[in-house]
């Protein structure tokens, strides 16, 4: 069985519908995917699973902060119509257009000219984040493509960078378990942590409810696996994986492809009586 526990659909900031992501993985040959997008369940208001050879995980993305840090926490196997769960993509949706606001502001202070209303009408509905000022400063001119958007004007320690202003580590695990899901600390390796403060995350992560942490995530080294998997084991978390799949623009970001859990870790969907709903 191929799990592939962490990927977004253009319900936040991937490209494909959930059908056509669904219709993909399957083609890439994972048997069950879970769909994780950025605060919103929306995804699951219009897929249709009937046809779909791939199981459907119901999962959410929640970002957060942790002292001064971003950090994403997944929620998985949720129950998308649970109140609770959709009061908190709610009020996190409406903290991405103060936001966007804010975003905007700063930018406009670097010389950018008001992006605001260009960016609103890229995310239509989504909620809105930093890859639609990327889009929209690439169509603009201002910046080559979007690594560059992320490198100038976006990425961690620029302008656009706007932490505050999320749900706090325990609020955002207490809505996931809340509706019958498995909270799991995203991506750990990518928010640059010394070893010591990534277990000090995971530590109060899972103090807070949580459950597991992506010990794969996409492409990552050996050696990180190893230390995630070490860090799982000694914390008693479970362990998930998954691509974080987001366009289907580039050959090395697809469904299912990343390297595997290694043996001695706890597979999250181990502790699930049922994978799906
Ligand atoms: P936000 O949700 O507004 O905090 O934006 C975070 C999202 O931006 C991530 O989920 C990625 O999809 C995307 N992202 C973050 N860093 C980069 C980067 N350097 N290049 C392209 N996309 C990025
Ligand atoms: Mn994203
Ligand atoms: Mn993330
Ligand atoms: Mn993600």
């Amino acid at each position: 069985m191929i799990y592939d526990l962490h990927s977004h659909s253009n319900a936040s900031d991937g490209s494909l519908e959930p059908d056509a992501l669904l219709a993909l993985a399957g083609e890439c040959g994972v048997d069950a995917l879970a769909i994780t997008d950025h605060d919103t369940l929306a995804a699951f208001d219009r897929i249709d699973t009937s046809v779909s050879p791939v199981r459907l995980i119901a999962g959410i993305e929640f970002s957060t902060t942790w002292r001064k840090y971003g950090v994403h926490i997944v929620g998985l196997n949720v129950d998308p119509a649970c109140p609770v769960l959709r009061g908190g993509a709610e009020r996190q949706q409406q903290s991405r257009h103060l936001r966007a606001r804010l975003i905007a502001r700063r930018l406009r202070s670097k010389g950018l000219p008001d992006v605001l209303d260009d960016v609103l009408q890229i995310a239509g509905g989504e909620p809105i984040g930093r890859p639609h000022f990327a889009e929209h400063l690439v169509r603009a001119g201002i910046v080559k493509d979007v690594r560059a958007a992320f490198r100038k004007y976006l990425g961690a320690g620029k302008a656009g960078d706007v932490r505050n202003g999320w749900a706090s580590l325990p609020e955002v695990v207490r809505w996931i378990v809340c509706s019958g899901g498995t909270a799991v600390l995203a991506h750990p390796a990518r928010y640059r942590l010394t070893k010591t403060k990534l277990r000090a995350l995971a530590t109060d992560f899972r103090t807070a409810g949580g459950a597991a942490i992506e010990v794969v995530c996409g492409q990552q080294s050996l050696n990180t696996t190893t230390h995630l998997a070490r860090l799982a084991n000694e914390l008693g978390l479970a362990a998930s994986c998954g691509s974080d799949f987001h366009h289907d623009s580039n050959c090395w970001s697809r469904p299912g492809r990343f390297p595997s859990l290694p043996l001695d870790v706890k597979p999250v969907w181990t502790t699930w009586q049922t994978c799906s709903r």
